[in-house]
């Protein structure tokens, strides 16, 4: 691979995992199972140098399709997935006059995940026990998925494609070994080296017909989408919460208050006849912040969503670097209009998360995801 890194030295160079997916692709016994994280799809082109009406999620499928793997499905199935035991999660902690850790934080990212437990270990209690979109998709690629195609989980070779370096990590804890097949992720790559991928096979993207993901895995909504951009974890999990509240869906974009670049966001809503104050932080200084104003009583909220860089995964450390041009508000809004012509926007009206749920993992929370989707340390 080539150094992409501006260390001079080349001590920091990146560590590049596109030789071992080119080996699982080659293994004629190993049955290679893709997902693609949604912050991808909103800057693959850049690395490629295909225009943003180009670079559509139908090719990116494409592309996959092309340099051979076996199965092409989609992060943002797992997002829905994340949102189901989330937004569950948070209703039964409100549903719990003894709940004392307020405000329930968010998961998903890995870096802010290690920032809380090394810098406020009396804290981590507070995060969501759901794992991760990635993760969650791993263990279902290796349990239900292996199920239904009569496979053995230790042939899956289940890889990633991430906006971020951490996610790299994030697939070696030991909580992420659920589904009996070894590690529910096995190898994870970053946008840049997706873009090496694509140009290691000579695929020219813009030659390329789109195709649809395939299924179940690959089905998703508006919802699961903006997860790649910070607030869209909270405002999906919001969108289901209001539902399993009320019983219907609001109009979706009731909670789009979450939005916006600046950093630290708060936001109000009502749920159920009582407030919710919501806080949505990018930037871990914005969020060694927020912690201290949580400490020092000046600040009270009930769910809290974090995430390490700044405008959330699209503006994620592997993603394409433009010569230090910030990007993240320029994809952002890129996730919003998929999210606006989705025709689904609620993860519960999924139907692929719908019949998951109906023929294998029981209820959110149940017994099942506990052992498959979440964390226990
Ligand atoms: Fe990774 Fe950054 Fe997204 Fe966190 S915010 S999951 S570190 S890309």
């Amino acid at each position: 691979g080539q150094c992409i890194t501006h260390c001079p030295t080349g001590a920091l160079r990146e560590r590049d995992d596109t030789a071992k997916v080119f080996r699982a692709l080659a293994d004629p016994e190993t049955i290679t199972v893709v997902q693609v994280a949604p912050a991808v799809r909103a800057a693959w082109g850049e690395a490629l140098d295909l225009p943003a009406y180009m670079a559509t999620e139908g090719r990116m499928a494409a592309a996959l399709k092309k340099i051979g793997f076996d199965y092409v499905f989609d992060t943002n199935f797992s997002a829905d997935l994340t949102i189901m035991e989330e937004g569950n999660e948070l209703l039964a902690r409100l549903a719990d006059p003894e709940e004392k850790r307020w405000p329930m934080f968010t998961s998903c990212c890995p870096a802010w995940v290690r920032f809380l437990k090394s810098q406020y270990p009396d804290m981590a209690d507070h995060l969501s026990t759901a794992k991760s979109p990635q993760q969650m998709f791993g263990a279902v690629a290796k349990s239900y998925f292996a199920e239904k195609i009569g496979a053995d989980p230790g042939k899956i070779c289940s890889i990633s494609i991430m906006p971020c370096v951490s996610k790299k990590m994030e697939a070696t804890l030991p909580d992420m070994y659920s589904a009996g097949g070894g590690a529910d992720v096995d190898i994870v790559l970053t946008t840049r080296e997706f873009a090496r991928l694509v140009r290691a096979e000579h695929i020219a993207p813009a030659l390329l017909t789109e195709e649809a993901f395939d299924s179940p895995l690959g089905e998703s909504t508006g919802a699961g989408v903006i997860f790649g951009v910070t607030g869209g974890v909270m405002e999906a999990a919001l969108r289901t919460a209001y539902y399993c509240v009320e019983g219907v869906n609001p109009p979706a974009d009731t909670f789009s208050d979450v939005r916006g670049f600046e950093g630290r966001r708060e936001a109000e809503f009502s749920l159920g006849g009582r407030t919710l104050r919501t806080c949505t932080v990018s930037g871990l200084k914005n969020a060694r912040d927020l912690i201290e104003d949580l400490r020092a009583g000046t600040v009270h909220y009930d769910f809290v969503e974090v995430m390490a860089c700044p405008g959330g995964c699209v503006g994620g450390g592997g993603q394409p670097i433009l010569d230090g041009v910030e990007m993240a508000d320029v994809r952002g809004p890129r996730l919003y209009k998929l999210d606006e012509q989705r025709p689904l926007r609620f993860s519960h009206d999924n139907p692929g998360i719908k019949k998951l749920y109906a023929e294998y993992m029981g209820a959110p929370l149940g017994e099942k995801a506990h052992q498959l989707l979440h964390t226990h340390n």
